[in-house]
């Protein structure tokens, strides 16, 4: 068995990506072994949603952003599986219109923060903005380097707001990559997910190996922190990642708010 990999770098300490191994399944040998770990996280997701809900006070944040067929979809089903739909709110950010290149970059991120007692999905974020941004040179470079403060300022203001933030990048090797790329071209139900575009931005895998460290090393903070999930092995990836969620409200000490008073004595009119 590898030796035990760290799933949140140390704050301060440079993230290097070869030193994470994208196939690392810690104690777990097989899915079978993983899976009642997995059952009982998803059954406390479950409970512990309903009293984010119910006492309305708290905020939960989560993170997606990984390279193309990183798993970012099939995470977010999977770990969300039994939660009260009500309660989660998914937001997926594309290439920005018009509209929204005419604004700040964190302007259209910002409406889609959950409110008090909501859990909100990002499936890729603000991250973009340093990320493709970064290694497409769509915007200079003085513009894209500022954006790591801004987006740590962003971050704890949220915090500050009642939001807990978690953030995973679902982190796949290159060959995982090419077999799932592999896999959506052989599967016709499967072509959908498949664009052109996904093997110009694998050529430049390197370039965004080396913007994701950056990200992963300078946005990485107490109050909103980065999980390096290793993701070729799915079962392990759903296992991290809901592990982490689980930890995070589980820290919240949430409770159902109190009762009106005298529901003992309430009769119910026939
Ligand atoms: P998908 O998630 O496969 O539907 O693809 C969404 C595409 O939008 C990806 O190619 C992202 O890189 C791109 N995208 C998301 N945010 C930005 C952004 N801020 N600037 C440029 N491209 C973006
Ligand atoms: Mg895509």
């Amino acid at each position: 068995m590898s030796k035990k990999q760290r799933i949140r770098p140390e704050f301060g300490e440079r993230v290097h990506l070869e030193d994470y191994d994208p196939g690392y399944t810690g104690e777990y040998e097989s899915k079978g072994d993983a899976k009642d770990a997995l059952k009982h996280n998803l059954e406390r997701i479950d409970v512990l949603q309903e009293v984010l809900y119910a006492e309305h006070k708290h905020a939960l944040l989560i993170v997606f952003q990984a390279m193309d067929a990183g798993g970012k979809d099939s995470t977010i089903r999977h770990v969300m599986e039994g939660a009260n739909p009500q309660g989660v709110q998914v937001a997926s950010f594309k290439v920005p219109t018009q509209e929204e290149l005419d604004h700040d970059f964190l302007w259209r991120i910002h409406k889609h923060v959950p409110g008090r007692g909501m859990i909100g999905i990002f499936n890729r974020s603000h991250y973009e903005d340093v990320l493709v941004v970064r290694v497409d040179e769509l915007v200079p470079e003085d513009v894209w380097q500022a954006r790591y403060e801004h987006i740590n300022a962003f971050e704890r203001l949220l915090a500050d707001s009642g939001v807990t933030i978690l953030k995973f990048f679902l982190h796949i090797s290159k060959d995982e990559q090419k077999e799932r790329f592999q896999d959506r071209l052989d599967k016709p139900d499967k072509h959908w997910k498949f664009s052109h575009g996904d093997l110009a931005v694998r050529e430049k895998w390197d370039a965004y190996m080396a913007a994701y460290e950056d990200a992963l090393t300078r946005c990485h903070t107490p109050w909103a922190p980065w999980h390096i999930v290793p993701a070729n092995k799915k079962w392990y990836r759903n296992l991290v990642v809901s592990g982490a969620i689980v930890e995070a409200l589980e820290g919240l000490d949430m409770r159902y708010p109190a009762p009106e008073p005298d529901l003992d004595k309430v009769v119910i009119p026939d």
